[in-house]
């Protein structure tokens, strides 16, 4: 069974997927940015509510105090290591965003409108081998739709190439488990309070259907060519990398 996760790594580097079916772990630098991240991701669950108060500042500011104790229970793991102060500066950084975020929060009316079904459903499918679990599912209408939530760069327009394609991987997902169809997505941007929506388009879907087949052939062994643009200054995997790439590899 491929993740929708494993999609995510490849579209990074296809040799960072080879690495991690390997039974190497992606090593991330947590550092003051990443934990930033991580709550904000969890504090992105409230907006919603937030949108809903008369003060959505004082409202995510306690959401803030809640999770400042919470979050290392959420992310166990990425966190142990962590120290109070560390923790605390990156609560403060967030802190000093909701100012920006709930003056957006307003543009994304109809979207906190819909019903959230679930927090990370599971999603699976034995016919597609792929499995995957999206940030929210929620009801539009009768249909049922994924979400994901970003807490990195938002770009100017639209969304990001690489969040499109996650996205409509879990739709296929839920299109399976739900027997519907999945006109459209979204992505809700963290660290601005914003959501987008996104038509969930053809060439996407068969984007997704032949990153899945190129994974299946590096989990049977096969070993990719190394991209040109490859993100190497921030990968953990230089050291066992420098391999000669192999005719097949070329072709792949
Ligand atoms: S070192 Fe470069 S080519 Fe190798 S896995 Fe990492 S990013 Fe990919």
């Amino acid at each position: 069974m491929i993740r929708v996760s494993d999609i995510t790594v490849f579209l990074k580097c296809p040799r960072m997927c080879y690495f991690t079916n390997n039974g190497h772990n992606l090593v991330k630098d947590i550092t003051p940015a990443y934990i930033e991240r991580l709550i904000l991701k969890e504090l992105a669950l409230s907006y919603g509510s937030a949108f809903g108060t008369e003060d959505a500042v004082s409202f995510l500011d306690e959401e803030l105090n809640r999770l400042s104790t919470e979050i290392r229970v959420i992310y166990r793991n990425e966190l142990s290591g962590i120290d109070e102060d560390t923790l605390a500066n990156s609560v403060a950084a967030v802190r000093s965003c909701l100012g920006d975020i709930c003056s957006n929060l307003s543009s994304n009316g109809d979207f906190y409108a819909n019903e959230l079904v679930q927090d990370e459903p599971v999603v699976c499918s034995e016919k597609f081998g792929l499995s995957g679990s999206p940030d929210r599912l929620i009801k539009i209408n009768d249909a049922f739709v994924p979400s994901i939530i970003k807490a990195g760069n938002m770009p100017q327009n639209g969304i990001w190439q690489g969040d499109r394609i996650q996205l409509t991987a879990y739709s296929i997902l839920v299109e399976e488990k739900y027997n519907s169809v999945v006109e459209r997505g979204f992505v809700e941007y963290a660290r601005w309070g914003k959501v987008r929506a996104v038509v969930i388009k053809r060439h996407e879907r068969r984007k997704v259907l032949q990153i899945r087949d190129k994974i299946k052939k590096i989990q049977g062994g096969f070993m990719p060519e190394k991209p040109k643009d490859a993100p190497c200054e921030y990968c953990g995997f230089t050291g066992m990398c420098d391999v000669k790439s192999t005719l097949a590899s070329r072709f792949f």
